[in-house]
């Protein structure tokens, strides 16, 4: 084969690929900055006020155990910007080569602090065993923290130059001010709840627990599995040194499993991370109504 026609049989292949990309993900035409969770598209589609500028693929479950396909892959390579969470979250990039120098991991900026895990904690649920790495992902459950992250968005888009700088600017300042208002009511009803022992249902609240004060110790269950006996054994070991009355769920468990727990004195509330884009609603309100689940907790406690 010629040069010529070698590098049109390439260009043919990746045309293809992306076109296949386009098509199964739903990448809109125009989009041309990735992002690898919910929280980095919203902080994107805020700060550049262009949603269809920004890509975050449909993806079944928590993005963080996701395993970008070979149209993903040439989405991703394609984009001007690469958003990336940092703190070991996107699992597939020892799998994937990324341009550099279009690639931005949002959660350098407070690299110390993350939260090291004392060991991998790796399980299985409705057969699909993952695991949680060495480092707690879910960074942006310290609002200060999402502050940072919303910043190295902000940066990644003004080193692109995709939208003009002063609207950058401008809808940064507006989100990092609903951020801090976020942090501030966390806060607040943090401080309510005190030293109150919590139970979290799935180990993602290291830094919602830092960042607040809260006493969370967590299981590894699933909303949607129902926990075995071994689990439940777990759980009420777990409550002879950490007797707590409330736990806390990423996602409605399923009612069954809320009646087991209310039998042991256990009450479920639902704090969602927001690693997903949300059926209704957005990044505010699903932190909204996070905020108005702990403050049930709180009320319950001083009552
Ligand atoms: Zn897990």
């Amino acid at each position: 084969m010629s040069r010529f026609l070698l590098r049109f049989w390439l260009i043919a292949v990746t045309a293809h690929f992306f076109a296949l990309g386009t098509f199964s993900s739903g990448m809109a035409q125009e989009a041309r900055v990735f992002a690898s969770n919910y929280p980095l598209a919203y902080f994107a589609e805020r700060i550049s006020g262009q949603a269809s500028l920004v890509h975050f693929p449909q993806i079944d479950g928590d993005p963080a155990f996701w395993e970008p396909g070979a149209a993903d892959v040439i989405a991703m390579q394609q984009s001007e910007v690469i958003l990336l969470n940092g703190a070991g979250y996107e699992k597939w990039l020892t799998a994937v080569s990324l341009p550099l120098s279009r690639t931005f991991d949002t959660s350098t900026g407070f690299s110390t602090n993350l939260i090291t895990l004392p060991e991998a904690i790796t399980h299985a649920h409705g057969g699909k065993e993952h695991s949680h790495g060495a480092t707690a992902f879910t960074t942006w459950i310290d609002l200060t923290q999402a502050v940072a992250q919303a910043e190295a968005v902000h940066d990644a888009l003004a080193d692109a130059k995709l939208v003009p700088q002063a609207t950058l600017d401008a809808n940064l300042d507006s989100l990092r001010s609903d951020l801090k208002s976020l942090d501030g009511k966390l806060a607040e009803v943090a401080q309510s709840i005190g030293d109150s022992p919590l139970i979290g249902s799935h180990p993602v609240y290291q830094y919602l627990a830092r960042r607040y004060g809260l006493q969370i110790q967590s299981v590894h269950w699933e909303p949607d599995v129902p926990p075995s006996e071994e689990m439940m054994a777990q759980l009420q070991s777990l409550r002879s040194t950490h007797p707590a009355l409330w736990m806390i769920w990423e996602a409605d468990p399923l009612a069954e499993t809320v009646e087991q727990l209310a039998a042991l004195g256990i009450a479920s509330v639902v704090f969602d991370p927001s690693g997903n884009r949300p059926d209704s609603g957005d990044f505010m309100s699903v932190m909204e109504a996070n905020i108005g689940a702990l403050r049930r907790i709180a009320v319950s406690l001083s009552n």
